[in-house]
């Protein structure tokens, strides 16, 4: 970025224009024609929609209502009502039973008390570093057959590209030698080279899916590992957007949260779970 002295910040609007410009991911727009561009793309098209998404969250209206970081998470265990937040003596938060269907009668719990719980259920999924990499191993292994398909699929497609590549140098060969008039010529080269953009495409699909299924894995079980250290440095919108994503069928009950994890957290926490058991 270069910036003028007089003015030596990025403008907000020079900084939107990036951010909302579709030509970082190699496509680009003319005159409303989407395009699919030959420029390397220097962003994934899923990080520029992450972004575009970003932008619509912040131009949603702001809720007026105090956002209660439990609240809506969790039901009663007595009646199944939602539990829902409230301050108490001006700083205090309390949360209790929305009482939809009369009054149930479970206790008002200070936030700290659900707090800690939360955070345990986070804790449990952290895995110790050997059945990490144990388990990165068998991740590796049972996606090998996946990866060998990516590979001869890759090189059936490399193929088709160089005999692509030898044909257009052979039909302009022709167009010279006067073998083919000039229309034929050109309608051959459009189609070769269109078809040689799509094998460019499907190459690009082929690196990133094979690259994909480990990868995506081996997130997981990261996201599993530092799910209570991510936790504690996150907003309390982010936290909540954690704990959805991580558990479900939260209850409260007199004061203990009970919850299930999602898969496959589910089966990180049985693995931690049976570690600690056998030792
Ligand atoms: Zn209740």
């Amino acid at each position: 970025m270069r910036f003028r002295p007089s003015q030596p910040k990025v403008l907000r609007s020079t900084l939107y224009n990036i951010l909302t410009n579709i030509f970082y991911t190699g496509d680009f727009i003319l005159k409303g024609t989407f395009y699919k561009g030959k420029h390397e793309p220097i962003i994934s098209l899923s990080l520029f929609e992450k972004a575009q998404q970003v932008f619509q969250q912040v131009n949603r209206p702001k809720k007026t209502k105090k956002d209660f970081a439990f609240a809506g998470l969790m039901l009663c265990g007595h009646c199944g009502c939602s539990i829902t937040g409230q301050i108490q003596k001006g700083k205090y938060i309390y949360y209790h039973c929305s009482n939809g269907k009369g009054n149930c009668g479970d206790k008002y719990i200070r936030e700290e008390v659900i707090a800690e719980q939360f955070e345990d259920a986070l804790k449990k999924l952290k895995l110790s570093k050997a059945l990490l990499l144990d388990i990165k191993d068998a991740l590796k292994e049972s996606h090998s057959d996946e990866i060998k398909f990516h590979a001869s699929r890759v090189q059936d497609l490399q193929s088709r590209y160089n005999t692509l590549t030898k044909r257009i140098d052979a039909i302009y060969e022709d167009k010279l030698d006067g073998k083919i008039p000039e229309e034929l010529w050109f309608r051959k080269n459009e189609e070769y080279k269109k078809e040689m953009a799509q094998i460019e495409d499907s190459l690009r699909q082929h690196t990133k899916a094979n690259f994909n299924y480990v990868e995506s894995g081996v997130y997981l079980l990261e996201l599993a590992n530092n799910a209570h250290q991510c936790y504690s440095q996150r907003s309390i919108m982010e936290q909540r957007q954690m704990l959805n994503f991580l558990l479900s069928n939260c209850t409260l009950k007199a004061g203990k949260l009970d919850y299930i994890y999602k898969t496959p957290f589910d089966m990180i926490a049985e693995g931690v779970k049976f570690e600690k058991v056998s030792g």
